[in-house]
């Protein structure tokens, strides 16, 4: 489906330079991607309704007749109403226009309309405030509602659909799904499918196209991820002859809990199997996934291989190579840090020593990922933080050594169902047990009256020798007023509470280099209290911060809560987290209320879910999937399931996606996934 479906929107009458730049804010560029941009709802005008029967205080449509001029009242400076009488035979009916002089102009006395809106008032005297009015003929019908942007309404877009079907029509007739398969599992063609998504003559009409459409995306979507995992079936060509489990833990200042030992273990046995290792290692905040890593590459290296670990962000990648170089050099082990910050100099050095293998264990961002990057011989994989990686990114990552083993460490817990759709093939082990000497984080809400008193507990603490990590408050607009009402913050504290502390300023838009300093400095306790925006999230490890203040607490999710808190109660002090909230929102008052009465990473999932419901594992990208267009992972299980096999089917057949009938499904996985590629990371 090439040719017409790439052509620019500029094709389209009408639409110049601007509404291009408007239409690209909702990611539509080409012809293709307009049509394949879905309505997010109906309203329904073909159901007429008579003004007397018509229910009060629901969306319904009426035709009636205007049976008086629009009469102007101008109520104030702002506000002109535009009455007039409307009868359908059955009843009347005052509608009232606001401010639009231009709509009221168009109203004529004995002519026929639709309004679209909810009737109110009562039996004696009806009404109908604002409603959407259209002549009937063409606007009898089910219309669609797309989503708006600045610029452009839904019934601009509706226009420019209908125009791009137009110009569309041939290509219309080439269907990505093959024709059996539409048989077998009763799905309605490609053109049926658009066309009936836009412009549907019913509501069953509707139902049709949209299986087809949730079909086919999550075929698309299982084909590649299918296809990302199958080199799993290949064989193991990194051979671990050796294991060093035992050299390695000699280096380690402590000794590995069971459950560490027994993961290092599994993965250490997937690496001297048949095929290359593909594990997951799932592990709540602070159960040591870390020094799992470590063990695994050190055996790898031992073997004469290199390895590389992938970290979320630069403050995480330059921790783990920090903390890694100082477990790992004794055993003669050599690490390389690759960031976005480096010097030009540095880089290519690094570079070179990568290439040469001088270097053993590479630690890095995405940056790992860009061209250039190359090893001598890279045999391990690892991914830090999994949820915050598209699936294609560790492909990518991957195809930089041959079938190289691969392990990934995520904290999030994720429900079954849906781990087997993003993890199908991946062995799991899980890091069921903390250090010992942990103990649990005492977590309090309180409201921003008592914010003093915990200053003041806070202050106790650092003056026994701990640190805290202070979240700053939240601010609506956009970045540079974020940093400027950060600044002001710690400046506030610096003169109030905190007087006399060390204070210091972790943001998001400070260089790498810069952040870097700070953390720094907060790791040899130079600084005593943290101000940040949320760039602490993920895995920071500071064992001596023990407390951590998060301000307006009910803009986070529980999983981010749950992460926030996971950045004490490292060490052996007891630690304390403190959410400071004025929020009456149920939701959000029942979200701290969990993280008070629970420190169980699971249970807060559970809980999680119960809140938000699956569609949000994937919606906000937790885990690095290729947004969903149309698929509703609450409700589409069961298509999600018979496109589940139909992908193994497809790939049984014709693992390369090779045959000419598999050739368009082939380009939209490719499409869909370099989508991931560009922005799966935050
Ligand atoms: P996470 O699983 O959240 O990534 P880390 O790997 O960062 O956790 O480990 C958390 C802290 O626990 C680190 O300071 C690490 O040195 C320490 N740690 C890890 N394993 C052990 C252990 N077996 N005994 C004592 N401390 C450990
Ligand atoms: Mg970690």
């Amino acid at each position: 489906m090439t040719g017409k479906m790439d052509m620019p929107l500029r094709y389209l009458k009408g639409v110049g330079e601007r509404r291009s730049q408007q239409f690209a804010r909702l990611g539509i560029t080409t012809l293709g991607d307009l049509i394949n941009f879905y309505p997010r709802n109906y309203e329904d005008w073909s159901n007429i309704v008579s003004i007397a029967e018509a229910p009060f205080n629901q969306t319904c449509c009426i035709k009636a007749t205007a049976i008086t001029e629009p009469a102007e009242n101008r109520v104030r400076k702002g506000l002109t109403l535009y009455k007039f009488k409307v009868s359908d035979g059955t009843s009347t009916m005052m509608i009232t226009i606001f401010n639009s002089k231009y709509a009221a102009e168009k109203i004529k006395p004995g002519c026929e309309y639709l309004f679209y809106g909810q009737v109110g008032g009562n039996f004696n005297h009806r009404e109908m405030a604002a409603p959407q009015i259209e002549t009937p003929g063409s606007g009898t019908r089910i219309r669609p509602i797309y989503r708006q942007t600045e610029g452009l309404n839904s019934r601009y877009i509706e226009s420019c659909v209908s125009r791009a079907l137009e110009i569309l029509d041939k290509e219309l007739d080439s269907d990505p799904i093959p024709a059996d398969i539409r048989l077998k599992h009763n799905l309605c063609t490609r053109r049926f499918a658009i066309e009936n998504i836009h412009f549907p003559k019913n509501a069953e009409d509707i139902n049709i196209a949209r299986k087809r459409l949730v079909f086919e995306e999550l075929l698309i979507l299982q084909l590649g991820l299918l296809k990302i995992k199958s080199r799993s079936r290949s064989s193991n060509t990194v051979f671990i002859c050796k294991d060093y489990t035992d050299e390695f833990a000699s280096l380690l200042p402590f000794k590995l809990t069971d459950a560490q030992a027994r993961t290092l273990k599994e993965c250490i046995g997937d690496m001297q199997g048949e095929y290359p290792m593909s594990r997951l290692v799932q592990g709540d905040v602070g159960s040591g996934k870390t020094a799992v890593a470590a063990g695994a590459a050190y055996t790898v290296i031992k073997n004469g291989y290199q390895a590389a670990l992938m970290a979320p962000t630069e403050i995480l990648a330059e921790q783990h190579a920090t903390s890694l170089t100082s477990l790992l050099s004794k055993g003669g082990i050599k690490v390389g840090i690759l960031t976005g910050s480096l010097t030009a100099s540095q880089k290519r050095k690094t570079l070179e020593e990568l290439s040469t293998g001088e270097i053993d264990l590479a630690v890095g961002t995405h940056a790992l990922l860009s061209e250039g990057v190359e090893f001598k011989k890279l045999g391990l994989v690892i991914t830090d933080e999994q949820h915050r990686f598209g699936v294609a990114q560790r492909a990518k990552l991957a195809a930089k050594g041959i079938n190289p083993h691969i392990l990934v460490m995520s904290a999030t817990p994720i429900p079954r169902s849906l781990a087997l759709i993003l993890y199908g093939d991946l062995d799991v082990s899980i890091l069921d047990q903390l250090p010992p000497g942990r103990k649990p984080v005492e977590t309090y809400a309180i409201n921003s009256e008592k914010r003093e008193r915990a200053f003041n507990y806070v202050k106790k603490h650092i003056d026994e020798g701990r640190q805290a990590y202070i979240v700053c408050p939240l601010v609506e607009n956009g970045e540079e007023s974020d940093l400027a009402s950060a600044t002001e913050y710690v400046e506030k504290l610096a003169k109030g509470a905190f007087k006399g502390y060390k204070l210091g300023l972790l943001h998001g838009r400070m260089k790498p280099a810069e952040k870097e300093k700070v953390m720094d400095m907060f790791a040899k306790n130079e600084i005593s209290v943290l101000v940040s925006t949320t760039v602490i999230e993920v895995g920071v490890d500071v064992p001596n911060a023990a407390l951590i203040v998060i301000e307006n607490a009910e803009r986070f999710g529980l999983a981010q809560l749950h992460q926030l808190r996971g950045r004490v109660g490292r060490g052996s002090h007891k630690s304390t987290c403190i959410l400071i909230s004025d929020a009456q929102n149920e939701e959000a008052v029942r979200r701290l209320k969990i993280m008070c009465s629970t420190n169980d990473g699971f249970k807060i999932a559970d809980e999680d879910l119960k809140l938000r419901g699956p569609g949000d594992f994937f919606g906000n990208r937790q885990h690095g999937l290729p947004d969903l267009k149309i698929a509703d992972l609450k409700t589409d299980m069961s298509i999600l399931r018979s496109a589940q096999s139909t992908a193994r089917e497809i790939l049984a057949i014709d693992c390369d996606l090779k045959l000419p009938q598999h050739q368009e499904l082939s380009k939209e996985m490719a499409k869909l996934f370099e989508k991931v590629g560009e922005h799966g990371l935050n």
